[in-house]
């Protein structure tokens, strides 16, 4: 063993170019072609070679090229544009700051395992970190006071390479953090930000560095410091990787962790958003935090709830984060006596008593006010996992709603697009673009221009693929002819069709492989063929994943799909960016509801590619029959078999039928025109809706203020709110079982004319509660076999106290034309709940 010390010897920036070292360290470049030229225009090739990552580009450029571009007129009017703009986007004035200005120094933290904002910054592995990534953009654009907090992965995800057998390798590069976009924080002496986490028998260092995207920070914990042994130094070397130990962690490591950096930074979140499970042990910390400044265990559970919100991205039990009561002890027994907790208590914050262990996601939903699914058949499906911590409260009153994924738009967007859009959109379609009345205008694209500039992204993806597979084989050492021959793969003239994600077994890769008879003959008809591309990871530890890359590959090899159906390798944000807006038709085939919300296809629509999905995700809700295409039906099947075999004959029927015939119907010109108006219908109703601008606004109007205005409330006054709150739960908990209804008058109307009142009386007993501490309401809605929906509640009227002590309560409601369900029932009330069935307590009426 010895030592060393590294130094490198970079070239120097021209004076007047010497803002590109600015532009390198903000991601805002991603996000714009122009600035991306700056980089390009100097040396493409090695722009390309260092996978578009600026910083290293920096460092690897030389300094005659870099004074050769300072010495170009042209070149740096340019760099004067991309300079004013990002100055521009840095100083303008915000959405957020029109719409909340007193609330501009409240800090929202968004705590993420993945982040996944730029190929050069391998911290994701699909769309979990692509919803991180897009969602920190969003929030610059729309100028939140907003921090991410995430953790910075030595090997970063894994780069995957395809082997002469088509099986995939992973590779653990190590990454350079110093040739990446993110800088070390520092302290005031200039010493580095260190900051210790307390694991079993010893602690554990963390560096912490700084990525700048736009007005935004992402503050990304390394545990790679001289101070920790070698073991703990790995803990943050691979997502996703590792044992049981390693997981729980990286998680303590990444919630403990990352609210002590950010205290330690001087940031003091308002609002906190846990972003799946894994960064939920914050709680922890957070309650830790409070305790230790003699806040009551109780009142800081009430305070720490209070302003945190909690996404959901998992739509089965077996997905969610676990660990065993003894891992809980090994790690936390520390805690336990800190907190003022017994074992049990401790344990009970995250307990599943279904599943006998600690789960991470009924940690985050106990401790959140807020909580959400990623898309409304998401919402639902959280909803019926965990209606049964919330028995007699009707599924769509369970506190879980959704908030429905959407993408960054201008990441996503074609250069070329974007010029289309500047020709025919309005001017400022950039910045509305999460309006309908700006993609009004798609209508005035010309058809042959739209047609043109999709074939144009057409050629470079199929350019890319080719590139890809020849990398493959060079890698693998093939033979010179095995490399030629890829000249021949793909063709521009054919319906090209893409398939590419993470794969995982339930997103059904080989869907279309069950029928390969069906599929020869799609591929080789020599009239309207078509031809497939697939690409996607499978994490390491899935072997059924890697089987499916595998039978893929197997499948590339054979005639007659040799060249009309290929795999690339090595899926990433630059692989998916080309893919994404090249293809004519974007698959995507899960078991639905598996899919949360996927994301991929949004991408795609913002780019003319039209959809072919499975009703699942975010899908049901874009698809209106003229947008693109819909796999299967919108139901669920009674076993996988029948599903799978359903959508795969469902999928063959859509092709066969719809999608292949509307692609080949071409013009004189070869143009497809009403293919081309199904990309428009498309471009009208996708992106305004599905992009992360929508998505982020309404996290803020929705949760965000919210949650800030109720840690002001809650915390005032030495967290008297938070107490009250607290006591007022004890209370109601202790009394509920003597609140009882116990009788209706509702006369025996069965039909009522417009205009007439539905009059009800209710005789209610509370069992020690007062009127003002419950709510005796009438709950009424449609009526269908599962009972009631769309519930509305109209509060009654507190007429008098009986002389038994209980209450007459009456109400006389206005009902609109229609058949409804009602009923009465009594329910918790308190201002301060941030739902009405935060405390699950209900009590219906008995038969009437
Ligand atoms: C968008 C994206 C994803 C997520 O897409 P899904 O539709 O959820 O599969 C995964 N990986 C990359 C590289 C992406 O860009």
């Amino acid at each position: 063993m010895y030592f060393y010390r590294t130094v490198s010897v970079v070239p120097q920036l021209p004076e007047k170019i010497r803002r590109l070292q600015q532009l390198a360290y903000n991601l805002w470049f991603s996000w714009q072609p122009q600035a991306q030229q700056l980089f390009s225009r100097i040396n493409h090739t090695l722009w390309e070679q260092v996978k578009h990552n600026p910083v290293l580009f920096l460092l690897s450029v030389s300094q005659e090229e870099l004074e050769r571009a300072a010495g170009n007129d042209d070149y740096l009017a340019q760099y004067e544009r991309v300079m004013k703009d990002l100055d521009n986007y840095l100083s303008n004035e915000t959405w957020f700051e029109c719409q909340y200005h007193e609330l501009q120094d409240r800090v929202i933290a968004y705590f993420s395992a993945e982040f996944g904002v730029h190929e050069s910054h391998p911290t994701y592995s699909g769309g979990l970190g692509l919803l991180a990534g897009d969602h920190c953009k969003s929030a610059s654009d729309l100028g939140l006071p907003f921090v991410g907090v995430g953790l910075l992965y030595k090997n970063g995800y894994f780069t995957q390479h395809i082997n002469r057998d088509g099986w995939q390798e992973a590779l653990y590069p190590f990454l350079n953090f110093y040739q990446m976009p993110v800088v070390p924080v520092t302290n005031p002496d200039g010493s580095e930000l260190i900051i210790p986490v307390d694991l079993p028998g010893r602690q554990v260092y963390l560096k912490v560095w700084r990525m700048q995207v736009g007005r935004v920070q992402i503050y990304f914990l390394d545990a790679d410091v001289p101070g920790n042994n070698p073991e703990d130094r790995a803990l943050t070397g691979q997502l996703y990787g590792g044992d049981r130990e390693t997981r729980i962690s990286q998680e303590i490591l990444l919630g403990i962790g990352g609210v002590k950096a950010l205290r330690q930074m001087g940031i003091h979140p308002c609002a906190w958003h846990i972003n799946e499970g894994h960064p939920a042990f914050l709680l922890i910390e957070r309650l830790r935090e409070m305790v230790r400044e003699g806040v009551e265990l109780n009142t800081a559970m009430e305070a720490v709830r209070a302003n945190t919100l909690f996404t959901t991205h998992t739509p089965v039990p077996a997905g969610h984060d676990v660990f065993s009561a003894e891992m809980i002890d090994r790690y936390f027994s520390y805690l336990y006596s800190q907190l003022h907790l017994d074992r049990e208590s401790f344990l009970h914050l995250g307990w599943d008593e279904a599943g006998g262990q600690f789960n991470m996601t009924l940690l985050a939903l106990r401790l959140s006010s807020y909580c959400n699914g990623v898309s409304r058949l998401h919402g639902r499906v959280t909803r019926e996992m965990f209606q049964r911590f919330y028995p007699g409260i009707p599924l769509e009153e369970v506190p879980i709603s959704s908030v429905t994924n959407g993408v960054h738009n201008q990441t996503w967007l074609a250069p070329e697009m974007q010029q289309l859009f500047d020709r025919y959109l309005a001017s400022g379609w950039r910045e509305n673009s999460c309006i309908m009345e700006t993609w009004v205008r798609v209508s005035d694209i010309p058809v042959q221009e739209l047609w043109e500039t999709h074939n144009k992204l057409k050629e470079k993806m199929i350019q890319t693929a080719r590139a890809n597979i020849r990398e493959q084989r060079l890698h693998n050492q093939e033979p010179a002819q095995r490399i030629r021959e890829v000249e021949n793969y793909l063709d521009p003239e054919v319906l090209t069709i893409g398939f590419a994600r993470r794969f995982a077994t339930y997103k059904r890769a080989n869907l279309l492989l069950r029928d390969r008879e069906r599929l020869a003959r799609l591929v080789s008809d020599p009239v309207q063929p078509v031809q497939f591309i697939f690409a996607g990871k499978s994490h390491p530890a899935d072997r059924p994943g890697q089987e499916l890359i595998k039978q893929i590959f197997d499948l590339t090899q054979q005639e007659p799909f040799k060249g009309r159906i290929v795999l690339l390798e090595n899926y990433d944000i630059g692989l998916a960016r080309r893919l994404l807006q090249g293809v004519d038709v974007w698959l995507n085939t899960p078991r639905r509801p598996l899919e949360a919300s996927g994301t991929s296809g949004q991408k795609a629509a913002v780019n003319g590619v039209l959809n072919c999905s499975v009703l699942d995700g975010w899908w049901p809700e874009a698809y209106n029959g003229e947008n693109g295409f819909a796999i299967g039906e919108n139901r669920a099947y009674p076993d996988e078999e029948s599903q799978d075999r359903d959508d795969c004959y469902s999928l063959y029927a859509l092709l066969e039928e719809t999608i292949i015939p509307l692609y080949y119907d071409q013009d004189e010109a070869g143009v497809p025109r009403a293919w081309v108006e199904t990309m428009k219908r498309s471009l009208e109703t996708i992106p305004p809706v599905f992009s992360t601008e929508r998505m982020v606004k309404e996290y803020c109007e929705r949760f965000y203020v919210s949650a800030i205005r109720r840690n002001s409330h809650f915390t005032r006054n030495n967290y008297a709110v938070a107490a009250q709150l607290h006591a007022y739960k004890q209370q109601v908990l202790e009394k509920w079982p003597g609140v009882a209804i116990t009788g209706i008058k509702a006369g025996d109307v069965k039909t009522l004319n417009i205009g007439e009142q539905l009059k009800l009386e209710a005789n209610v007993t509370l069992g020690g509660l007062t009127p003002t501490e419950v709510s005796v309401e009438v709950a009424y809605g449609g009526v269908d076999e599962g009972g009631m929906y769309n519930i509305r509640h109209n509060a009654m009227t507190m007429i008098e106290q009986l002389p038994d002590g209980s209450y007459r309560y009456a109400a006389a409601l206005d009902l609109p034309q229609g058949t409804y369900g009602y009923t009465v029932r009594v329910r918790p009330y308190h201002p301060d709940l941030a739902h009405i069935f935060e405390i699950p307590l209900v009590t219906w009426a008995p038969n009437f």
